[in-house]
């Protein structure tokens, strides 16, 4: 098996593959794109919908102002020029799911164009381009099991027909699995904080398919790609095109041709399947959708649109570095919800040191959310409360081997770090000087070299006598209190 995965490795490094994406995202909206009828997720099949939705003769679609607004919020986020005037288009193909025949979409003149994303990589930040962002409906669902007779049936739920979605496309400029997953991240990351989508993979509200080729290293031509199809994680598409890379590489190399066809991800064998040979754009007939005017989004309103764009979390991490002096590391953490990041600023700027909160967070708190598998916005210990932590171990009340006893207690009660503070009674760590010297004096007694080597001008010794007294006191000792002390005996 050795020399097989040597094999593979070598004759990879000779490829270098070429990734591009398409997300679906689903806009929250209260209703669907071209009618009335709720996107409620979750109701019972077939209850929201009307002649429109059904595709039913002679039924108008009319377009749904707020879906505009949220695509086009979007694509500025993505750094999109918005095209003044965009044509819906009608999309042609069967399908069971799909009762009009054809689906509308936009095409040759989709809403916006020429964005970009930037992601971080081992080599530094990279600008990934965003081709287009489209408006378009989404079809329905056609269900296999979970209902009575799945055995041999397959059912129809049309709640999700003309449900508004947008369509973002990106360039080809994707050379990693590593790259595709950091850039589902940000783009996940950018449209959660425009409030457009929750973004929920579970219930379908976010869908990546991703293309994927390989040619040989320096070849400017494209190889011919395949799709892989309905993923339903950011971690398996990674993995899915680790695994058709590595199939299209042995492919190539053993005298094959790769296939030009969609293929499905099984995230149990970790595997990719053929499933169909790929449409190409004119097995689409696409044509420009008679029963709708071109949507116009004049500069009046776009300037309104802009207004509610909010600081995207890759300025805000840049801001967010320089005004509270954090890592970088930091900033990914705490920019992680909008929410989160807001939460995070406000304490840190009631906080006597903002960068001390960031620590407390990366230090303190990260590993015991792991450790109970908790996201972040389901900490027991707020923002607000971590702030007050840091105020109390930045002014030496507490030291931080009893922050960490009263963390741990905020863990097990689920309460806050005032209550459980309140709770224990407000602990503060002595300030007792006699106790201290009696502690110092024992230490100097027991340690004659260190002394001599204090006062021959060795002062960072002073540090080992500090620790010394500390652990005598059984970590109850104010450091910064020791700290004077030792300096104020030794001189
Ligand atoms: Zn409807």
């Amino acid at each position: 098996m050795a020399t097989s995965i040597e094999s593979t490795v070598s004759a990879r490094s000779k490829y270098e593959p070429v990734i591009g994406l398409e997300v679906h995202v689903q806009l929250l909206t209260v209703s669907k794109i071209f009618c009335s009828c709720s996107t409620r997720f979750g109701d019972p099949p077939n209850t929201n919908v009307c002649p429109v939705c059904l595709g039913l003769p002679g039924a108008l679609p009319v377009l749904n102002r707020k879906a505009v607004e949220f695509a086009t919020l979007a694509a500025m986020a993505l750094n999109c020029e918005i095209r003044e005037a965009s044509i819906f288009a009608r999309k042609n193909y069967f399908y069971p799911d799909l009762p009009k025949g054809y689906q509308i979409s936009q095409y040759d003149k989709p809403l916006a164009e020429h964005g970009s994303i930037e992601i971080a990589t081992p080599s530094g930040p990279k600008k990934i381009g965003v081709t287009r962002v489209h408006l378009e409906e989404d079809a329905g669902k056609s269900l296999h099991e979970g209902f009575v007779g799945a055995t041999d049936t397959t059912a129809i739920d049309l709640n999700r027909s003309g449900v508004p979605l947008i369509e973002i496309v990106s360039e080809p400029d994707i050379a990693t699995p590593e790259e595709a997953y950091e850039y589902l991240t940000r783009l996940k990351e950018i449209i959660l904080y425009t409030g457009v989508s929750d973004c929920n993979m579970e219930e379908g509200s976010l869908r990546a398919d991703a293309n994927v080729s390989v040619r040989p290293r320096g070849e400017k031509k494209f190889g011919t790609k395949t799709e892989v199809k309905n993923v339903n994680s950011f971690r398996f598409i990674r993995e899915a095109l680790e695994y058709e890379i590595d199939r299209q590489v042995e492919l190539i190399e053993s005298g094959g041709k790769v296939v030009q066809e969609t293929r499905l991800y099984n995230s149990v064998e970790g595997k990719t399947y053929g499933m169909r040979s790929k449409e190409q754009a004119h097995d689409y007939r696409y044509f420009p959708e008679p029963d709708l005017l071109p949507l116009v989004v004049d500069e009046k309103w776009r300037t309104q649109i802009r207004t509610g764009l909010p600081e995207l979390p890759e300025a805000r991490r840049k801001r967010m570095i320089a005004n509270y002096g954090i890592t970088a590391g930091d900033a990914y953490t705490l920019t992680l919800t909008k929410t989160l990041a807001d939460q995070f600023e406000s304490a840190a700027k009631s906080a006597k040191n903002p960068k001390r909160v960031a620590n407390l967070v990366q230090s303190e708190l990260l590993g015991r959310l792991k450790a109970k598998g908790l996201e972040i916005e389901q900490s027991p210990i707020s923002m607000k409360g971590i702030a007050e932590a840091a105020d109390l171990l930045e002014t030496g009340v507490i030291s931080s081997k009893m922050l960490k006893d009263l963390f741990d207690l905020c863990f097990e009660r689920g309460k806050d770090f005032p209550d459980v503070y309140e709770q224990e009674g407000r602990p503060a760590q002595s300030r007792d000087t006699s106790s201290i010297e009696k502690f110092l004096d024992e230490v100097i007694a027991a340690n004659p070299k260190q002394v001599e080597q204090y006062r021959a001008g060795k002062k960072t010794v002073a540090q080992f006598f500090v620790g010394q007294v500390m652990k005598l006191s059984r970590g109850q000792a104010n450091p910064q209190l020791v700290n004077e002390l030792v300096t104020k005996k030794l001189d």
